[in-house]
């Protein structure tokens, strides 16, 4: 790891020689070339000529543990005690009393909307900006997901603006801590204790983040976390939902093992609750028990350059960073900002976006306006949904698409680059800000050039 750094950072200073000098030494002479200083887009030289960190990673180590599973031949969770050490032990990470392994992020939601009594018919107010399972895990409960708005300074979902939407069909509150970024839960969860409605946090993206003093994941009733192969804490497919309720998580285990009793949670036959197969594979829980420290380690590493970026990129006139609540402590599964065109001279985002890709930094407009690409409206135009709702409903809620202004100028503006490259060293965190600060400067050469 050490070497392979040493390595790149050699070849990238051998690469890109002189030019590095004039923007790490504070004082140092300008002796930019004129092909450094132009724009990547215009056929300068990029600032990031180097690579950036893979994902996801492993270590021979977790070697012996995986071929014991394979060879055991017991790889479901019925037959051995990989999985459940795993619940014990992120249940302790996280500082939740219990912790159910799911087989996705995707049905760790299904769970929890269906343990919290979501059901047919029923109303669960969202986060708009997020990826989009969460809108399609209220939709496969038959519930109409309803999109609160998001504030644009946080990117996280705009306490201000639930209250409004809730009916007399509402039982839940799904907000989603995004990008690893905590949700102001004080006031959601106010709100959910005045309407007696249940709170479910989207931590799929959150693992081990904080909000005054305790980890995203028991904030609301149930968490829920996944372990895609994207995820800080990967092992292909994989999610839990954690808890402090005995009696919602032995909930929890009966409908992702098949209704079977469990716990507390039994009736007098052995099928007397639906259910479905969600459950986790022994593989997937030695992967993830091999990677606690690992998350811990790359987790401050991941805040250290954030912050770093973060003092950088503020001091740019047009790039708004993020605002994170009062006592609240980010992971950062992406670094977002967002970026205002008229400080650049009218280039557009898409434009900087582009401009910056060119410059050796990979980066995306994060979230689109999602609800207009037509997964709502099929779901309000099937059967089902039209059984279970007024017609004068399902059109207010079409049209309620419309005031997400919030959301809408975030999924205008916003910049943001994957975990990974907060993984690279801290001279790559420079070159982003240096590739931002290239692009600001020559901003109306950019907005011209096609
Ligand atoms: C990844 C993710 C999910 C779904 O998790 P899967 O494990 O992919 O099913 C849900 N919500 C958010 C915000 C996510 O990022």
């Amino acid at each position: 790891m050490k070497d392979q750094l040493n390595r790149r950072s050699f070849i990238h200073h051998a690469a890109v020689g002189s030019a590095a000098v004039a923007w790490l030494g504070s004082k140092a002479p300008m002796v930019m070339s004129a092909e450094a200083d132009k724009p990547a887009m215009l056929g300068g030289t990029p600032v990031h000529k180097g690579s950036w960190p893979g994902w996801p990673t492993w270590r021979e180590s977790w070697e012996p543990a995986v071929i014991e599973v394979l060879r055991s031949g017991r790889w479901f969770r019925g037959a051995g005690e990989h999985v459940e050490e795993f619940e014990q032990a992120y249940a302790k990470l996280i500082g939740a009393k219990r912790c159910l392994a799911t087989a996705s992020g995707t049905t760790a939601l299904l769970v929890s909307l269906h343990v919290l009594d979501v059901d047919a018919g029923d109303e669960v107010i969202v986060s708009p900006f997020t990826f989009i399972a969460t809108y399609n895990a209220v939709l496969i409960n038959k519930a109409l997901p309803v999109f609160a708005d998001t504030d644009p300074a946080t990117l996280t979902i705009d306490p201000a603006s639930i209250e409004s939407r809730i009916t007399d069909r509402t039982r839940a509150i799904l907000p989603v801590h995004i990008y690893g970024l905590p949700c102001d839960m004080d006031p959601i969860n106010a709100i959910a204790r005045k309407h007696k409605l249940a709170v479910i946090e989207d931590a799929c993206q959150a693992w081990l983040a904080e909000y005054k003093g305790r980890k995203c994941g028991v904030l609301g009733d149930l968490g829920c976390f996944s372990f895609q192969n994207s995820k800080h804490l990967p092992s292909g497919e994989g999610g839990a939902v954690t808890g402090d309720s005995d009696d919602l998580l032995d909930r929890c285990q009966a409908f992702h093992n098949c209704g079977r009793a469990f716990g507390n949670f039994k009736g007098p036959r052995p099928y007397f609750t639906r259910g479905s197969n969600y459950r986790m594979q022994q593989f997937q829980a030695v992967i993830l028990m091999q990677q606690f420290d690992k998350l811990i380690k790359e987790t401050e590493i991941r805040r250290a350059h954030a912050q770093h970026l973060t003092e950088g990129l503020k001091t740019i006139p047009g790039i708004q960073t993020v605002r994170l609540p009062e006592n609240s402590n980010p992971v950062w599964h992406l670094y977002p900002f967002r970026y205002d065109a008229d400080q650049f001279n009218g280039l557009s985002h898409n434009k900087f976006i582009r401009a910056l890709n060119a410059e050796g930094v990979p980066c995306g407009a994060g979230y689109h306006e999602q609800y207009f690409d037509g997964l709502l409206d099929e779901a309000i135009n099937s059967r089902g949904f039209k059984r279970l709702f007024s017609p004068a409903r399902l059109k207010a809620y079409r049209e309620s698409f419309e005031e997400l202004k919030g959301n809408r100028l975030v999924c205008n503006t916003t910049v943001a680059m994957t975990q990974n490259l907060l993984l690279g060293s801290r001279d790559d965190m420079d070159h982003i800000i240096e590739a931002v600060r290239k692009i600001h400067k020559h901003s109306a050469a950019l907005a011209k050039a096609s």
